[in-house]
């Protein structure tokens, strides 16, 4: 990281915030979602033909956000058939709106259970891991300070914001960071009832330092795979914390690490899943 990049992040909400009219001018083609059009990936072929409905009822949202409403708490239904059984967890994915956070091509397709492109060659999580893993993170207590490595487009980061008291999340490509900076003060604006992430830091880096400064942390949370989990990474948990991180390469599974002391970590191996790489450096 240079040192320009150190003088100008973290990025607090709040501070960017009362910057809104200054950024609104800001359209640089380093936003990603920009030059989506309708991409849409394999895996979510099939279930748009089964989701036409709900494509249209999403289309129609930003005149009526009742509808989408509708269509999330559908999401949140079918999220409670697939094992995630937390009240704290399933409220927040009903609060945050996931569609706003894409581009508005695939808007549409925000609430069926699949990743979705954000650019880059990056995509948000699918609806379900993203909700497990908070389950798994939150274990029924309390969240006092979590870091999240990989921003994306603010989604995960958005709804960790809803669980848990500080969030701080880093990301390594830059016009992302800003995406979800956008995203996330543009929600801030609109969202009804008043959504306020004043208790999420955005930082641009390598999330594989994590955050010494900002440490410890009593949840950590991988949004991409590492072929083993950063040893940085291990060292900024709380005694008692949790971290949930995809593992490995073509075959990944979600692991979760518990530091039960000042040099003891275990491990257990959940799920199989399937997430973008995690990489070294800044881009
Ligand atoms: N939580 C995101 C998911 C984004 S995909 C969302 O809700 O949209 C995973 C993200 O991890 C990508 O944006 C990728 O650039 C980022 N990433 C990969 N390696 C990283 C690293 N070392 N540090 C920070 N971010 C990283």
């Amino acid at each position: 990281m240079t040192t320009e990049k150190k003088q100008k992040f973290p990025l607090s909400l709040s501070a960017i915030r009362s910057n809104s009219s200054e950024f609104a001018k800001d359209k640089s083609p380093s936003f990603a979602a920009r030059s989506l059009g309708k991409v849409v990936m394999p895996q979510t072929a099939t279930q748009n033909a089964a989701n036409k409905h709900v494509s249209a009822l999403v289309e129609s949202d930003r005149s009526n956000p009742l509808v989408s409403d509708a269509v999330r708490r559908a999401m949140v239904q079918r999220l409670e058939k697939q094992g995630v059984k937390d009240p704290i967890v399933l409220a927040a994915m009903m609060a945050v709106p996931r569609h706003a956070f894409v581009d508005s091509g695939l808007a549409s397709q925000a609430y069926i259970d699949a990743s979705l492109p954000i650019g880059h060659h990056q995509t948000i999580s699918q609806p379900y891991i993203v909700a497990r893993m908070m389950a798994v993170l939150r274990n029924g207590g309390v969240l006092n300070r979590v870091l999240e490595i990989g921003t994306g487009c603010g989604y995960q980061a958005a709804v960790l914001s809803q669980i848990a008291r500080e969030v701080h999340s880093i990301e390594r490509i830059q016009a992302l960071h800003e995406l979800a900076a956008h995203n996330l003060r543009m929600i801030s604006h609109t969202a009804s009832p008043t959504m306020s992430f004043a208790n999420l830091s955005l930082y641009y880096g390598d999330g594989m330092m994590g955050l010494p400064d900002c440490a410890p942390f009593d949840g950590i949370i991988l949004a991409a795979a590492g072929l083993k989990v950063p040893s940085e990474l291990l060292q900024q948990m709380a005694i008692g914390g949790r971290l949930i991180a995809p593992v490995g390469a073509r075959e990944q599974v979600l692991q979760l690490i518990e530091r039960v002391g000042p040099s003891d970590w275990v491990h257990s191996t959940l799920e199989h899943c399937h997430f973008v790489p995690l990489r070294s450096g800044i881009v």
